[in-house]
């Protein structure tokens, strides 16, 4: 049996139909930049997150440079972001001249390190961007304490975890501000580049708004220099036709995990765990093992598809050399990228799918 990692074929079939009416009525009302189709998608976006705004840009990168400056962060600026996340975390405080300060993650649920955060907050700490990582979310009390004690921002970083929640909250309504991602393998994706930021604060909501399309709310009257970073109407459109469906392909994810949650047993098998009030939407069912690379292998073999999130942890990428960090920063991390291996996960799996990875890979681990 040849098991995919994802499959958005699969997707596409369910939904074929309402995707190809969505996409002709776009380009028969030629309204491919702004117009109806952006602002319908950001109206039921907020509405399904129960927040007031939502502005749709490029992609969720953009989405996390275009809010911190809307949130008045800029050069010299400090931005305390998790060590294992995908690159954009901090590449995108990078990209607006502040500086990624990398905090060590928590060995149980692979979210930021809320206990060591406080020990990297300087004078020029403006913001900490948790990343709820997989689809878990981060500990958002403690760091929703710190963001008080010291008037820091809070932007969450939502691009793996649409619709999870923490203590009954939806993630993403959380902080100050959110940012998420719609690339097509995100639980909920486009058909290309897309992404979104939320927030309840219309000033800040605007201010994004405005950044993301030149410097203006209205045609011709700029009041600063933006950038060109917006949603396209056929990525929205096609997001409107697939978020009715989130909920229900959520839940399929969450059943394929406790089917995989039955099956994988044995000390040499780390699942993963969920944060006690939170609800995890699965965009990766990571797993942790032994000789990761050799089962991987094998797994290959066998014709099932895995992957690494990540294979290294950010700060010591190449592109942070000059930064000089080591190992010892970030124990936790560091050992994590050695043992993490992603499972195949998408709602379209079936059960004799879930079946025969987990066996398959119980075969190898024991
Ligand atoms: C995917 C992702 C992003 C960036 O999204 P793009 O739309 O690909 O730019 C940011 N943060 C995390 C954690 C992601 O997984």
């Amino acid at each position: 049996m040849q098991v995919p990692f994802v499959d958005l074929h699969a997707q596409y079939l369910m939904i074929q139909d309402e995707i190809d009416a969505a996409i002709s009525a776009v380009i028969c009302d030629a309204a491919f930049i702004g117009g109806k189709y952006v602002s319908a998608f950001e109206r039921e976006y907020a509405e399904f997150l129960g927040i007031e705004h939502c502005v749709g840009c490029a992609n969720g990168t953009d989405a996390i440079e275009i809010i911190l400056q809307a949130l008045g962060v800029g050069p010299g600026d400090e931005v305390i972001v998790p060590a294992l996340t995908w690159i954009s975390t901090a590449e995108a405080v990078s990209n607006i001249g502040a500086i990624p300060v990398f905090v060590d993650i928590d060995p149980a649920y692979y979210t930021i390190d809320v206990n060591r955060i406080e020990e990297r907050i300087t004078r020029n700490t403006k913001a900490i961007m948790p990343v709820h990582l997989y689809g878990m979310s981060a500990d958002m009390d403690m760091i929703l304490e710190l963001a008080a004690r010291y008037s820091l921002k809070v932007v969450e970083d939502c691009a793996q975890a649409h619709g999870a929640t923490y203590k009954g909250k939806i993630v993403g309504t959380i902080g100050d501000a959110a940012t998420f991602s719609f690339y097509p393998g995100k639980n909920l994706g486009a058909y290309g580049d897309a992404g979104c930021m939320v927030t309840s604060d219309s000033t800040v909501a605007a201010k994004a708004r405005m950044i993301a399309n030149h410097g203006q709310l209205e045609k011709h009257r700029h009041l600063m220099e933006g950038r060109n970073s917006r949603l396209d109407g056929l990525q929205a459109a096609i997001l409107s036709v697939k978020l009715p469906h989130l909920a229900k392909w959520t839940e399929l994810r969450r059943n394929h995990a406790r089917m995989y949650g039955e099956l994988l047993t044995g000390k040499s098998l780390k699942i993963p765990q969920i944060r006690e009030g939170s609800t995890h939407v699965f965009h990766l069912y990571v797993v942790q093992v032994d000789e990761r690379d050799n089962i991987k292998q094998l797994l290959k073999k066998a014709g099932i598809d895995t992957a690494i999130h990540y294979p290294s942890v950010v700060p010591l990428l190449d592109a942070y050399k000059m930064r000089r960090f080591s190992r010892q920063d970030f124990p936790v991390a560091s050992d994590t990228v050695r043992k993490i291996l992603s499972l195949p996960m998408y709602p379209e799996m079936t059960d004799d799918m879930i079946c025969h990875v987990a066996q398959t890979l119980q075969k190898y681990v024991s």
